[in-house]
């Protein structure tokens, strides 16, 4: 993959992070069985594996409509809270990429960032609340920051993964306000959000996808 991703880059990626997801499902569920009803991994797996079949089946025409493709199906197949969750990350990042065959830094950066501010908007989280808006908000602020720093799309990619994952583990400390979990109230303590950390797995397969590819 060069310094910016097109149309097959973009579908390796997710088909990445269906391959990814299916690998932890059984990690995930039993972190949601801790402080939810242990369903995630099970259910986000079903969504990507959907997801993969209809690319399979018939690959978008372009990197937008790929990505709200992916957001739809995820809804369709998923249900519950987290489907509208997930899959309006992917929908929001779709809209944002319209019109543009290549994806740079910057895009990806934009892209992110309005896909945490539709999550933020859709499941009324903010930062600290325990949900997968904290591994997706420092994974945005990193991004804004390489940018900045005018980094290669490689070092942005890594950098956000390392973030991502610090916000996940973050979320041990945290007391749940959100999701089912908010109900354990301080027992949700010293446990890992199980969105929080599909959405690092999330940014660790688009890392692995570039970093595979070599720039
Ligand atoms: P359900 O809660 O319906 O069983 P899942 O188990 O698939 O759904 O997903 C649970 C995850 O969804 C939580 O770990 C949390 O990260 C995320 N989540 C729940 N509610 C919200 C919300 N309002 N905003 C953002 N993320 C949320
Ligand atoms: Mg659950």
């Amino acid at each position: 993959m060069s310094d910016k991703l097109n149309l097959d880059d973009l579908k390796k990626i997710i088909e990445k992070i269906a391959a990814t997801i299916e690998k932890n499902s059984s990690y995930l569920s039993e972190l949601d069985s801790l402080i939810g009803d242990g369903d995630h991994g099970a259910t986000i797996s079903r969504g990507f594996r959907e997801v993969k079949g209809k690319i399979k089946e018939n690959l978008p025409k372009d990197i937008s409509s790929l990505l709200k493709t992916t957001g739809f199906t995820l809804i369709s197949s998923m249900g519950g809270a987290s489907g509208p969750i997930f899959g309006s990350i992917f929908i929001a990042m779709g809209k944002t990429a319209a019109g543009k065959d290549k994806i740079d830094l910057n895009d990806l950066r934009d892209m992110f960032s309005d896909a945490l501010d539709k999550v933020m908007q859709l499941g009324g989280a903010v930062p600290g609340d325990k949900t997968l808006v904290d591994s997706l908000n420092p994974l945005v602020d990193s991004l804004r920051d390489s940018s900045a720093k005018g980094l290669s799309l490689n070092e942005a990619a890594y950098l956000a993964e390392a973030s991502a994952l610090k916000g996940a583990e973050a979320t041990k400390e945290m007391v749940a306000k959100k999701g089912r979990s908010k109900y354990l109230g301080e027992r949700s303590l010293g446990h890992q959000d199980a969105g929080a950390t599909t959405m690092y797995l999330i940014m660790k397969s688009i890392n692995d996808s570039i970093q595979k590819e070599g720039i």
